[in-house]
């Protein structure tokens, strides 16, 4: 019996062998969370030295089909190592998530004579992805890599030329928006429910990023998500263009996205 026994787990060994793992996809392990050199290094000369803060940002990367660009990579190492540097610490609020989306904002705006109906159609997409997966908060900033946010010859490409990112503050990290614009973009997107603030960048326009820029579009939505407005200032973090040098933070806004990152924790 012990004989047969033993014979018949010989036999299973012989089988076909099984497939070798799948190489890692470089979004999902540890080490993408390390912080990376930040190239074309040359500092802004009128950038301001902010004194560093101390705290602790979750993030939930989802990254969508196809994504799987070292550029993505080097966005994501250059806004730890950016924003660590300024003791903001960005780490995993757990693995990497694949998502199926595609693009956010893609068809053409409808006929309906409704605007206010039209709007809320066409940013539908975008105020399902925040109910999927920024719903309900967890204190966190989901960031979700996507082949587009909005495809060519969409009614999205005619207003947000160029749009390699988009953010979202949450009620923790952001003051109520200042003017009407944001308010009615705010209530489209549904943004009063509670939600964590979530961060959209565009792969495709990421790689296409000029390459003297250095890469902080990350660094630069993450600023968003935690609150800050675009400044004027072309040696600043939150300016709307990417520039040719390493631009900086405040003391003012460091400490703004020091009490919204702790807000956030809570
Ligand atoms: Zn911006």
């Amino acid at each position: 019996m012990v004989l047969a026994l033993l014979l018949t787990g010989l036999a299973g060994c012989t089988g076909a062998t099984p497939p070798p793992p799948a190489a890692p996809d470089p979004l999902l392990t540890p080490e993408a969370w390390q912080p990376a050199d930040l190239v074309a290094g040359t500092r802004c000369a009128g950038a301001p030295t902010p004194e560093p803060v101390d705290v602790l940002v979750r993030v939930q990367l989802l990254v969508g089909p196809t994504v799987d660009e070292p550029g993505v990579l080097r966005e994501l190492q250059t806004a730890i190592r950016f924003w660590g540097e300024r003791g903001v610490r960005l780490v995993p609020a757990g693995p990497a998530r694949h998502v199926a989306t595609h693009a956010l904002l893609s068809g053409p705006l409808d006929a309906d004579r409704d605007e206010e109906a039209r709007l809320d159609r066409a940013l539908a997409p975008v105020r399902d992805f925040v109910d999927t997966h920024a719903r309900p908060p967890r204190g966190r900033i989901v960031v979700a890599v996507l082949p587009t946010i909005l495809t060519n010859g969409s009614w999205a490409a005619d207003v947000f030329q160029d749009m390699v990112g988009l953010a979202f503050a949450s009620p923790e990290t952001s003051a109520t928006p200042a003017d009407e614009a944001a308010r009615a973009l705010a209530r489209h997107l549904d943004l009063e429910r509670p939600h964590d603030p979530v961060v959209l960048l565009s792969r495709d326009d990421l790689v296409r990023q000029p390459p003297w820029a250095p890469p902080l579009a990350l660094a630069h939505e993450l600023g968003h998500a935690l609150g800050l407005e675009h400044e004027a200032d072309r040696d600043n973090l939150m300016r709307a263009r990417q520039g040719r040098c390493l631009p900086d933070l405040t003391d003012a806004q460091l400490a703004q996205v020091a009490a919204a990152a702790r807000a956030l924790a809570r």
